[in-house]
């Protein structure tokens, strides 16, 4: 018999600045598409033990993906996950064609499946031996959940080793489990054919999995491997959740803004101070090299704009444009990494791939302005991310829950507050600056043109960025932000409740319906269908 047995196995809702707010390192358009698609891939293939034949993927009509699951890139994401592939893997623009070589079909349909989340992907897998199905959402910067499995109620985010042993009857098994990993939550879960999920650091050793399959019980075993870089574990703690919270941990300690987030990452992931910084570096680097290789021109043929950043470099070269040098260095920098994304090269989702330049070029434009050195960006981008685990716990990235507030909107909130810092501001000025750089963008919709993430999100990071500067000297001369961080994050949440479905990455409404963007549209089915004759 099985009977429905919930520990505290849900999905853990302590972001982590990897998982949640910088990264994935990743290949195209979109991360909550791309990336999250990509991972719901993989774990469709340890769920078939790596045997597919056929796939089913549903989408609902009234869901986000129905309209931008093919150009939007979720499509391109789940074929390269059901290989197997990583997330910045090169061969990630061919994944179907390489799908078809592996000989799996996959029949995608618009159907009614009830969804409740607009980025619901229902999922049904087989061979020749059995059929499964599972049900994930993407919510937001390449994170995902799966909520079913084979019926069952479930709740995975990809940060635990995840170890499902189907059996007749789950009398004993738990026991029996329960007995050889004390330490781990195991749960029973009851749908079509139930199984005990196990959710551990470490998948349980080869010996405690031969015992298993010995009982006359168990029928087979299934691994799904975490695909997040920081894993949870049972005894998770952080030092504090929200603003407030930090700042009351901070009392009589005096720390940075990067130290508090080495402080948080560093108990969130279970590593050292030390090991954070040196990841953080790892993930500056890739930035620095996105920009560097967007100010070298890049060309992609599925695209509507080409290199900007070059035109504007021209213009700034010949000293022609208006404003400060460290503002125009800000757009270059904004512009060429989101060409670099636009064109499939490797970018960070910071925090999301819509929203990928507007973080590094801020930081980097200053950081240039300032002559600061390397650690000293990585630092920025720590006391950046710290600021996006308050918006991510409390708030979303998605676009489609958030419009583009939760992306761009964030990406500059972040911004200031590292700006602030690295301009040696104090630690309150730090957190005026992010208050005030997301009280600008609350209820920007998120409208995209040619179903592209490029326009208008192209200038939305350019704003982003441009909106972090502003708001970080407006902060180091000491204007009231007068709504404190927490609340201003609840009230983006409120407000993107309240954001109509047409306006967050549907392509239903704003720019995404005007005639030219219609026009733009066409002229991209009809390039692709000449590339393909
Ligand atoms: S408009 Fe904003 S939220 Fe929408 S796809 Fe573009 S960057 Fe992302």
């Amino acid at each position: 018999m099985f009977r429905e047995i919930r520990y505290v196995a849900e999905m853990s809702k302590l972001p982590s600045i990897f998982n949640d707010v910088i990264g994935p390192v990743m290949r195209g358009p979109s991360s909550s598409h791309c990336a999250a698609s990509l991972r719901i891939g993989r774990l469709c293939r340890d769920l078939m033990a790596g045997e597919m034949t056929g796939i089913l993927i549903e989408f609902d009509p009234n869901g986000s993906l129905a309209t931008t699951h093919k150009d939007q890139g979720s499509d391109m994401g789940l074929f390269g996950g059901f290989l197997g592939w990583e997330a910045d893997d090169e061969r990630l623009p061919e994944s179907e064609r390489y799908l078809a070589d592996a000989g799996i079909s996959v029949a995608i349909e618009i159907v009614d499946i009830g969804a409740t989340h607009p980025n619901t992907y229902k999922i049904t897998l087989s061979n020749a031996a059995e059929t499964r199905r599972l049900t994930a959402i993407s919510t937001g910067g390449g994170m995902i959940e799966v909520t079913e499995i084979d019926g069952a109620a479930v709740s995975i985010a990809g940060d635990y080793c995840e170890t499902l042993v189907y059996s007749l009857s789950a009398d004993g098994l738990c026991e029996f489990i329960r007995e050889r990993v004390p330490h781990e939550f195991v749960d029973v879960r009851a749908g079509d054919s139930g199984f005990v999920e196990i959710k551990s650091r470490e998948f349980p050793s080869a010996e405690i999995l031969d015992e298993l399959l010995a009982r006359p019980d168990v029928l087979f075993i299934r691994k799904l491997n975490p695909v997040l870089p920081v894993l949870s574990r049972r005894d998770l703690f952080v030092p504090f959740e929200t603003c407030d919270e930090m700042l009351a941990f901070n009392e009589g300690k005096n720390l940075a803004l990067w130290e508090l987030a080495a402080e948080y990452e560093s108990a969130r992931g279970g590593i050292t101070r030390a090991e954070v910084f040196e990841q953080m570096r790892v993930i500056v680097r890739i930035m620095g090299n996105a920009i560097t290789t967007g100010l070298k021109g890049t060309k992609y043929t599925d695209r509507i704009l080409g290199s900007q950043s070059l035109q504007l470099r021209q213009q700034l070269d010949s000293r022609n444009l208006i404003g400060g040098d460290a503002n125009n260095t800000i757009i270059m920098y904004v512009s060429a990494t989101m060409e670099v994304k636009s064109s499939m090269g490797v970018v960070v989702a910071a925090p999301t791939a819509g929203s990928c330049g507007a973080l590094p070029g801020a930081v980097f434009g200053v950081a240039q302005s300032l002559n600061r050195s390397e650690d000293d960006i990585v630092k920025a981008m720590m006391a950046a991310g710290i600021i996006g685990v308050f918006i991510a716990s409390r708030a979303t990235f998605a676009a489609e829950v958030g419009g583009c507030m939760a992306e761009t909107g964030s990406g500059g909130g972040m911004a200031a507050a590292a700006i602030v810092m690295m301009a040696g501001g104090t630690l309150s000025q730090s957190i005026g600056a992010s208050s005030l750089a997301l009280q600008n963008s609350l209820g920007l919709i998120c409208d995209p043109i040619g179903n592209r993430v490029e326009a208008p999100c192209l200038g939305r990071n350019v704003m982003a960025a441009t909106n972090a500067v502003a708001c970080a000297n407006m902060a180091l001369s000491n204007y009231e932000h007068l709504i404190p961080l927490d609340e201003v994050i609840d009230t983006m949440k409120e407000v993107g409740d309240r954001i109509h479905n047409t306006l967050r990455c549907t392509n239903l409404g704003g720019l995404s319906i005007t005639p030219a963007a219609r026009k733009i549209g066409e002229t991209l089915i009809e390039q692709q269908a000449f590339k393909s004759c």
